[in-house]
């Protein structure tokens, strides 16, 4: 992966009519709209959260392993820092886990915020879970919590018009941020 931060690149330099816009290139996007790794058949042989856990922290985006879920930067961000906290077990539903799954996906809610506040101080979050694809699971079949950070006056025309956001940082280096700031205890529990 690039880990160069993507840079707002003058317009003049690009063939063309110069303007007074700049542009922010988010080419990861590209794998969404695509639809690489959505899983065709809801089982765990095809599901990213399975195979996620199965790699290298680096290479699969892993933040942090707890004893029954792990945290792992979302693909496809609303915003920089977007982290998603899944059991490793392959369950679509909150009512099917264990009593000791759902603690420690709460906890591990709870540090990812702690964590996210630690290196990049947003003003609020959003907490969640789609149950079921017609809820806006995207991969309905294994459970996971959105951690969204939200920072005012994040939310521009962008999601709305465009079904794209600007990201100010790739999801290389923000793994490793939330990552050296999850193992330093700079949030302790
Ligand atoms: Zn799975």
């Amino acid at each position: 992966m690039d880990e160069a931060a993507p840079v707002p690149e003058p317009a003049a330099g690009h063939p063309g009519v110069p303007d007074e816009f700049e542009r922010l290139w988010t080419p990861h996007r590209m794998v969404y709209v695509g639809g690489e790794n959505k899983p065709e058949d809801p089982s765990a042989e095809q599901c990213p959260f399975c195979r996620t856990p199965q790699g290298e922290d680096e290479a699969g985006l892993v933040v942090h392993r707890g004893r029954t879920a792990f945290v792992v930067l979302n693909l496809y961000p609303y915003n920089p820092g977007h982290l998603l906290v899944c059991p490793y077990r392959h369950v679509a539903d909150w009512t099917e886990l264990t009593d000791a799954e759902r603690t420690e996906v709460g906890d591990l809610t709870a540090q990812a915020m702690r964590v996210i506040r630690a290196v990049s101080g947003p003003d609020g979050f959003n907490l969640g879970m789609n149950q079921g694809a017609v809820a806006g699971a995207g991969i309905a079949a294994h459970l996971h919590q959105h951690v969204v950070p939200r920072w005012g006056g994040d939310a521009n025309f962008l999601p709305i018009i465009a079904r794209t956001k600007a990201l100010p940082e790739v999801l290389g280096r923000t793994r490793e941020l939330l990552a050296a700031a999850w193992g330093a205890g700079e949030a302790p529990c």
